[in-house]
């Protein structure tokens, strides 16, 4: 194939690794840099495991690489209020695992086999520094995830957010849950593939011991699980403002989550890591389509962040008052409604960008 050019990468994480294929096979000779020693994404929360509603085989699709040997059905994902628990429609809601990191079960080491076999150059160790900036070639993409340092050093806004996190081998798969409780702003979750699992307890403030042994108490009493060791954490996320998706910014191209690419109530992130991994590459070789394609998978960014800010962030510290909403109405009249009304199509604010129940495109 001709040489079409060169295009450089910082971050090799799945949506680096996605935008590095692409442009590898449409004749790009790629460097991609990563401030790690090795493939796997940022060693602070790699390995782990992710949940996300997804349509594969579009997703696949679309991107081109087939990524469905390193997606699971999620098979059990029970929503607590406190210890209220809520069992989603899972059958219509497109819900999977995957593994983040470097073990041989992961998206990233399917992802980082084939860019090695297409002949992608990388450079680990190889920070984005602040210095870099001004003499940033043509066709730099930044996939640089969830580090604060990239959105302070590239001026985007970001939220902070903290969190609790433990990790390790389990002996079950494709298990999930989310807790809900005032002792954190966000949620408390577990999830599971491989034989893997990743707990995180986050926040968009400090999370002190007290909210953490809460969380293991409710762990233990309704779920039967326990960990030994928790880690504290914090991150960023690009949910700062509403118009936080960008494709271009001061003339590169952004990629993965540092784009927004995110759904605004959850924080869902791996389904918009796929879709602009290939927008990213997209936009060296066709910047009008993949403008189009960004705009549509981000076009639910404003609504959710505007319901969670004004709407949910109200309601959110009444957590009694909402389990007590829920034990009134029903949980299995609420899940049996829930799963008709996505059955028709309804949207919810959580919009992720791209192909899923849950998604935007
Ligand atoms: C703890 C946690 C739990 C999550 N749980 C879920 C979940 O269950 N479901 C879901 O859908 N989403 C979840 N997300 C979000 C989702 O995992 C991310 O949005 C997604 O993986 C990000 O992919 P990415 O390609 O943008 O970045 P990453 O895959 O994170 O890759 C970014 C890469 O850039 C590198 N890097 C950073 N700075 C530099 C620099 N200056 N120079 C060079 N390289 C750099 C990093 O080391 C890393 O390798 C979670 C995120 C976190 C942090």
């Amino acid at each position: 194939m001709a040489n079409n050019g060169n295009a450089t990468i910082y971050g090799a994480g799945m949506s680096g690794l996605i935008a590095a294929i692409d442009l590898a096979r449409n004749g790009y000779e790629v460097a991609v840099h990563e401030r790690e020693k090795g493939f796997g994404g940022d060693s602070i929360y790699n390995p782990s495991t992710h949940t996300t509603s997804i349509d594969v085989a579009r997703t696949s699709e679309y991107i081109g690489i087939d990524v469905s040997p390193a997606f699971h059905p999620l098979k059990y994902c029970p929503f607590y209020l406190h210890d209220t628990m809520l069992e989603p429609p899972l059958d219509v809601m497109d819900m999977y695992t995957v593994e983040r990191g470097n073990r041989p079960t992961s998206l990233d080491t399917l992802l980082y086999n084939e860019a090695k076999k297409l002949g992608v150059r990388f450079e680990f160790d190889s920070p984005l520094r602040k210095e870099d900036l001004a003499d940033l070639p043509e066709n730099t993409i930044i996939a640089c995830g969830l580090t604060p340092s990239a959105y302070e050093m590239l001026d985007i806004p970001y939220l902070r957010w903290y969190g609790w996190i433990s990790r390790g081998e389990i002996g079950f798969s494709n298990v999930s849950w989310i807790w809900i409780d005032e002792s954190i702003s966000e949620y408390g979750y577990l999830s599971s593939c491989n034989n893997y699992y990743f707990n995180l307890l986050f926040s968009i403030r400090h999370i002190d011991r007290a909210a953490l042994e809460k969380y293991q108490e409710f762990m233990v009493r309704r779920e039967g699980v326990e960990h030994d060791e928790w880690q504290y954490v914090s991150g960023a996320v690009p949910i700062a403002r509403p118009d936080n998706p960008r494709l271009f910014h001061n003339g590169l191209i952004m990629c993965g989550t540092i784009s927004g690419a995110m759904d605004p109530f959850f924080w869902f992130g791996i389904l918009g890591a796929l879709v602009t991994g290939k927008t990213a590459a997209m936009a060296v070789y066709d910047r009008t389509r993949a403008l189009e394609d960004f705009e549509r998978f981000n076009r639910g960014f404003k609504q959710g962040f505007v319901f969670k800010n004004s709407i949910w962030y109200r309601i959110r510290p009444h957590v009694g008052l909402m389990e007590r909403q829920l034990r009134l109405f029903g949980p299995e009249r609420l899940a049996k409604m829930a799963g008709m009304g996505m059955q028709r199509g309804s949207k919810f604010p959580f919009n992720l960008p791209g192909f899923s129940q849950l998604g935007n495109y």
